[in-house]
């Protein structure tokens, strides 16, 4: 399971929408317990495809975002990407691309702009993907 806090899916989903129509993606830093996985920050990268098909993380930005998690005690629970114009699902080159099989991999669909979809997965070994629950909290 991973919960979002309500403000940061808010976030996300303008974000992604702002990047029209080029994909956007980021990194989740949080907290995991038995619950879950707490995203505690969405950290918002530059797609240096600059593509509506592909994405690739700045990697100073990343460096950047890793570095704030340690920082504040979190771990990378995952990352984020937008497809512009296709489903909330990973796209072949998405899971050839899936390596950690610890954490989750979210994509939120903008094919409906108005009505945009998020699913959360996570890729096993043997390159399977599980979809994984994901629910909303109030950060206080
Ligand atoms: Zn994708």
């Amino acid at each position: 399971m991973v919960f979002i806090g309500e403000k940061d899916y808010e976030r996300l989903v303008k974000y992604c929408l702002l990047c029209l129509p080029k994909e956007a993606c980021g990194l989740l830093g949080g907290i995991q317990d038995r619950q879950g996985k707490w995203v505690k920050r969405v950290y918002f990268l530059t797609n240096m495809d600059n593509s509506a098909e592909h994405f690739s993380m700045d990697p100073k930005e990343q460096f950047a975002a890793i570095k704030d998690m340690r920082a504040n005690g979190w771990k990378l629970l995952g990352n984020f990407h937008s497809h512009p114009a296709s489903p909330p699902v990973l796209s072949e080159e998405d899971i050839r691309l899936a390596y950690d099989v610890s954490i989750s991999y979210l994509v939120l669909s903008l094919a409906d702009p108005g009505n945009p979809v998020l699913n959360a997965f996570q890729v096993d070994r043997e390159r399977n993907v599980l979809e994984e629950a994901w629910k909303k909290y109030v950060l206080y």
